[in-house]
């Protein structure tokens, strides 16, 4: 029986189809093929199959069907690795590299670096890394799930930085709702309208709040109520909890007062694992109670109605475009036999619509692979990578 308990597991029959492989998905044409497996892949392939469309994901690297094992086996190579960083769970993949934390630096003249997966020469560098396993890198993310503010939308209007979006936050409001009921985000309103931040009346967040650590009350002990002066404003600083995608205590309130109900493990298996969050703060790399949110929960509820499919180990390398019209007709895919072998087999995949999940990054190296930047418009693919700014302290 194929069963979605709500309480804390999600639960497949064992071998449940799920997978395919790309010689039998290159045989059909799918609604919408998607590339990349990560956040937003899965989001896109679960609203889709919600809509009833058959969706094809195809995915660079290792994984199977969520399975707890797979999920325990990234744990114990955390566990066994010496360096500890953002990718030491997960397993090397020589035929879809990703950067390690290590990796991201600048090349400079004197020190020539060249053998890094993601070599940056310019002196603005990006120290971000993404993962390239199913789930991709929400595998590893922190699970900070802020909003933007209003003004953000604003900066050249206000700070006469950038451009202005043309969206507004109240644009976004109601997709940031959605967002945190899909993430299980655990925050309270009033710590979070700060700075023009507003909520629909009667909005709460999914969960309350994490409680603040013995850290965070001593900092506050210290920080609450001091004033400071940025650019000719008065602030009142305050210390506040960030909206976490980790699962915390339910709020009875939300949705009008029917409550939510925090996802916990995925697993093709019916061994219980789902936690609360337990605060010890191993949410990079990888957090061994699966309380943090990852997209291996939303590729569960995608799997589960039966019209997705994944193919793994299967590398986009080419998007296929009609010169003529400029539309899209395939995805080329080299499909590995394993992680041990540089064997593949080319297949194209179609679909009515392609959707390219596969990170900022990647997303921007597939489409200059395939000789985009030329068809583009714009000439910018690949150009002004953004990130957001932060400041960050571990102790
Ligand atoms: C250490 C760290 C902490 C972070 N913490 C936060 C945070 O707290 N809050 C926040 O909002 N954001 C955070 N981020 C950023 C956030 O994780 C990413 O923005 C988000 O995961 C991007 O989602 P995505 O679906 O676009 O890409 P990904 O999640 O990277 O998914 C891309 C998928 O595509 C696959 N893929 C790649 N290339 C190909 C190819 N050629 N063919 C087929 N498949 C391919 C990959 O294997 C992967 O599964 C963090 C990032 C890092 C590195
Ligand atoms: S249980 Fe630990 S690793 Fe998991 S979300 Fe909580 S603090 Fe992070």
């Amino acid at each position: 029986m194929t069963s979605y308990d709500d309480a804390d597991t999600v639960i497949f029959p064992a071998g449940a189809a799920t997978q395919t492989s790309a010689a039998e998905a290159a045989r059909g044409e799918w609604d919408a093929v998607v590339v990349g497996g990560g956040m937003a892949g899965s989001i896109v392939a679960d609203q889709l199959s919600q809509a009833g469309y058959e969706v094809l994901i195809l995915e660079a690297g290792p994984g199977k069907d969520l399975d707890l094992a797979e999920y325990e086996s990234y744990l114990s190579r955390f566990y066994g690795a010496v360096v500890k960083d953002n990718q030491s769970p997960y397993p090397f993949n020589p035929n879809a590299r990703m950067p390690r934390s290590t990796d991201t630096m600048p090349v400079r003249p004197d020190t020539p670096r060249d053998d890094f997966y993601l070599v940056q020469e310019d002196k603005y560098c990006t120290d971000t890394t993404f993962t390239r396993v199913l789930g991709g890198t929400s595998m590893h993310w922190e699970g900070k799930a802020l909003r933007m503010l209003p003004e953000d939308f604003n900066l050249k209007t206000k700070y006469g930085q950038g451009l202005n979006w043309p969206l507004s936050y109240d644009d976004l409001e109601p997709y940031y709702r959605q967002a945190e009921a899909e993430l299980g985000v655990a925050a309270e309103v009033e710590d979070q309208a700060y700075l023009g931040m507003h909520f629909p009346q009667g909005y709460v967040f999914p969960m309350h709040r994490m409680p603040p650590s013995y850290l965070d009350q001593t900092v506050a002990r210290g920080v609450d109520g001091m004033r400071v002066n940025l650019a000719d404003d008065d602030y009142t600083l305050q210390v506040r909890s960030f909206p976490q995608a980790r699962n915390g205590v339910p709020n009875a309130a939300y949705d009008g007062g029917k409550g939510f109900v925090p996802v916990g493990a995925v697993s093709t298996s019916q061994v219980e694992e789902g936690e609360r969050c337990q605060g010890n703060t191993n949410c990079v790399p990888i957090c061994p109670v699966q309380a943090k949110y990852h997209a291996g929960k939303t590729l569960a509820k995608a799997l589960r109605k039966g019209n997705v499919k994944i193919v793994t180990q299967a590398v986009a390398s080419k998007v296929e475009i009609d010169e003529q019209d400029r539309r899209v007709t395939g995805i080329t895919v080299k499909n590995y036999q394993s992680l041990a072998s540089d064997s593949y087999e080319t297949y194209t995949v179609k679909g009515t619509v392609y959707i390219l999940c596969a990170h900022a990054i990647e997303n921007a190296r597939l489409m200059l692979a395939s000789d985009m930047q030329r068809m583009s418009r714009s000439k910018l693919i690949g150009r002004n990578l953004m990130d957001h700014a932060y400041l960050l302290s571990w102790g």
